[in-house]
């Protein structure tokens, strides 16, 4: 049975609950216990407002169920005495639904700043981002440049962080970490960086790497490492990746003349057309070829590459000639390319000078992706979001086969 009298505290009359009070003057009184502060006597201005709301929850019973229990009670006891309320300072409490909830209280009252969702997320990244950084002084450079380059310049601008900016800090950071754990397996201290090194990991990666220059940048500012030092690639005008044109005279004398060795045309042709990597095509076996009337095919990594006529041209003819090199080192050997020590494949970095007669291959590669992209505007966006690198050459090859194809009609 339910007894209705008047509520002893505000005279309505309710169903009483405790110490003949109704409902909604328990939920008030426990709200203004909680929040005040014991040794001001008040509640603190900023909290009023998220007070107010508390105390004018529809259904005070339920109200009061939920801020009598433990954690809620605890939560709001340490918002009471908390100097100044800040999204910092709620972090440091621990993670609940709870704790977001008044969070949400706070915001929605105008009690907190609404809080900037890309910057939370950036910095929660930047801390497990760390964790992959292997040398402990690398680490400390890192999250000192994510800290001075990032998240300081992400504070000052107006308004919330952007969700590109936040992509692309992700990626620089990323690059950057790819550059100091590539140094510590070479066993390099960042301040013995040398532009070798630059310019070893930037062949060693794909294009990615080039936004490196702004890890570097700041490092040099910094002065971690020498102020000459640069990544070549980047800097317009110096780049030195092969300009259209450049690539078109380089295809002319490597796919439709003889100045080269058929053997050293079938890895250029890989290199210019298909924007193939060196060191993947130095390590080339008879088993990755096949050899039909129609079409020559390469498997070089995971892909397939379809050689149209002018470009199978070289490989028919090592193909049709296979003993006219077999020297002792190589009485019987699977190698496309072999290289001077016996039994061993070429040497990426041979294959890399005897091509730079007429070209240099980086340039060249970055030339070809260049093109390449521009039929594939997917491939651009990959590497902008910072998509594993296999997509990337994946992209471009398959955009190879237009390239390939462009080559073969130009004829
Ligand atoms: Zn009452």
């Amino acid at each position: 049975m339910r007894l209705n009298i008047d509520c002893q505290r505000c005279g309505a009359e309710d169903e009483l609950y405790d110490s003949g009070r109704c409902w909604t003057c328990v939920l008030e009184d426990d709200v203004d216990r909680l929040l005040t502060n014991p040794d001001t006597g008040t509640i603190a201005k900023e909290l009023a407002p998220m007070a107010t709301a508390l105390k004018s929850m529809k259904r005070s019973n339920s109200g009061v169920t939920w801020i009598r229990q433990k954690h809620v009670t605890a939560l709001l006891q340490e918002l009471a005495v908390t100097p100044k309320v800040t999204h910092a300072q709620l972090d440091a409490l621990p993670n609940s639904r709870t704790r977001e909830f008044v969070r949400g209280l706070l915001v929605a009252h105008g009690s907190l700043p609404r809080r900037d969702v890309y910057l939370a997320r950036y910095k929660a990244w930047a801390t497990e981002a760390l964790n992959r950084v292997d040398d402990q002084r690398n680490r400390d450079v890192i999250a000192q440049y994510i800290q001075a380059a990032h998240i300081r310049r992400m504070k000052q601008q107006a308004g919330p962080v952007a969700h590109g900016t936040f992509l692309r800090s992700k990626q620089t950071v990323t690059v950057a970490i790819d550059l100091v754990n590539w140094l510590s397996d070479h066993c390099i201290e960042l301040h013995e960086l040398e532009q070798e090194h630059l310019d070893a990991w930037v062949n060693d990666g794909t294009t990615t790497r080039l936004m490196g220059v702004r890890f570097l940048s700041w490092a040099i500012k910094t002065e971690l490492v020498a102020p000459h030092l640069d990544i070549r690639a980047h800097r317009r005008g110096t780049s030195p990746r092969m300009s259209a044109d450049e690539q078109q005279a380089v295809v002319e004398r490597v796919v439709h003349t003889e100045e080269l060795h058929p053997r050293d045309r079938a890895a250029a042709i890989l290199v210019l057309v298909f924007g193939q990597q060196i060191e993947h095509v130095a390590g080339l076996t008879w088993d990755h070829v096949k050899i039909s009337d129609d079409i020559v095919t390469v498997r070089v990594g995971a892909i397939d590459i379809a050689l149209p006529d002018p470009l199978d041209q070289p490989w028919r003819f090592l193909a049709a000639n296979p003993g006219h090199d077999l020297t002792a080192a190589h009485p019987v050997s699977n190698w496309v390319f072999r290289g001077y020590s016996p039994g061993q494949h070429i040497n990426p970095a041979q294959l890399r000078h005897r091509l730079k007669v007429v070209f240099g291959t980086r340039a060249a590669r970055l030339g070809t992706l260049h093109e390449l992209t521009k039929l594939a505007p997917v491939a651009i966006i990959a590497e902008a979001l910072g998509y594993h690198p296999a997509t990337i050459e994946k992209h471009a090859t398959d955009s190879a086969v237009a390239y390939s194809q462009y080559i073969a009609a130009i004829r």
